[in-house]
């Protein structure tokens, strides 16, 4: 942060904060705002975690997570006074104000001081105070840095090094992505001395699945992926039955993506979700193939080079005949010297 020598001034006093993180947050957008949430209630701050939608509960472990106020859970009028009555408003894991729907709005239009902590592509100009960058694989990475450039590496307790331990390792995906630097096992390391149970915070993400969604992954692995190997791509398309039929919950579809990205050879791997409201995609590639310029260009979407979401009004059918005929029209980039065997 360019100016961190005036932020940490600002934050000399007690302050009203809130905190905001993304649509649908995952384990980094919520970990990085819990972790963060919680470091600055020990320095004295009233700090409130405002999310936009509700979020998957393999998340609900975190630390302050009952405090969190959902917006689209008819508590607008509380998150509005919030937000009107905030001196410090920090924006956690994205980009633009867009991707916090209504509260987007309400944010900017606020008075107060604006802080943008984040690790995804082109972001919007709107905050006074900015630590951004896409080498770090986690938001939750900045955080404990942010922490640090403070000067209050100390004050990570178990339960903030534990949200933010659980945003490195998913975006990591596991510590397999290409973004699992030396300095992710750094922090790593500082965060397991801070009291971080790493097999419990894996167990809690991973490994406490309903019935139900083992046999829609089952269901989804069987019957729905589709593999075009002239396009190297493999994708799921799900209905908004099929999503019923599984009783399907926030964050059961998570992950399903990177089955079709497993496949060998496989360079771009897509989950279209018929949301009833919209569809929603999921893009994930290997290697060159940039699916956040892919989810801008053609889905009002965006994330990182290799892996981001994007988002279509058209019925589901009429959305897969479009991204079909993108892979054709993107066929010189995504072919690769090794034939895909399937
Ligand atoms: P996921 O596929 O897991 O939902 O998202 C992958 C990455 O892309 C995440 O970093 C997420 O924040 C970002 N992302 C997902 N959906 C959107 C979207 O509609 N717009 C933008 N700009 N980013 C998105
Ligand atoms: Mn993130």
């Amino acid at each position: 942060m360019q100016n961190l020598y005036s932020f940490k001034q600002l934050l000399s006093e007690p302050q009203k904060v809130v905190i905001t993180t993304h649509h649908k947050p995952d384990a980094d957008a919520l970990g990085s705002s819990l972790g963060l949430a919680n470091y600055l209630k020990i320095k004295g701050h009233d700090v409130t975690v405002i999310s936009p939608t509700d979020y998957p509960n393999f998340l609900a472990w975190m630390k302050g997570n009952s405090d969190v106020i959902v917006f689209e859970n008819n508590e607008q009028e509380r998150a509005k006074e919030l937000v009107e009555k905030a001196n410090i408003i920090f924006c956690l894991d994205f980009s633009g104000l867009h991707r916090i729907n209504e509260l987007g709005e309400l944010v900017r239009e606020s008075k107060a001081k604006k802080v943008l902590i984040d690790h995804h592509l082109e972001p919007e100009d709107f905050a006074e105070f900015v630590l951004w960058s896409t080498e770090a694989a986690a938001t939750a990475e900045l955080v404990h840095q942010l922490i640090n450039d403070l000067g209050d590496g100390d004050l990570i307790d178990k339960d903030i090094a534990e949200a933010l331990y659980a945003g490195i390792m998913t975006d990591t995906g596991s510590f397999k992505h290409p973004n699992t630097t030396k300095n992710v096992f750094l922090v790593c390391s500082d965060l397991i001395d801070k009291g971080a149970d790493t097999a419990k915070v894996a167990k809690l993400i991973y490994d406490t699945n309903s019935v139900n969604r083992v046999k829609f992954l089952g269901y989804a692995l069987n019957e729905k992926l589709k593999i075009l190997p002239e396009y190297n791509t493999a994708y799921f398309a799900i209905t908004a039955d099929e999503l019923k039929q599984f009783n399907s919950q926030t964050g059961d579809t998570e992950g399903l993506v990177n089955y079709a990205l497993s496949i060998k050879g496989i360079k771009l791997a897509a989950v279209i979700i018929d949301r009833t409201v919209a569809v929603k995609m999921s893009f994930r590639s290997v290697g060159d193939f940039s699916v956040n310029e892919f989810a801008r260009k053609n889905f009002e979407g965006g994330g990182h080079k290799n892996a981001a979401g994007g988002i279509s009004y058209e019925t589901l059918d009429a959305t897969v005949e479009k991204f079909e005929k993108l892979l054709k029209e993107n066929k010189e980039e995504l072919k690769s010297n090794h034939e895909l065997h399937v």
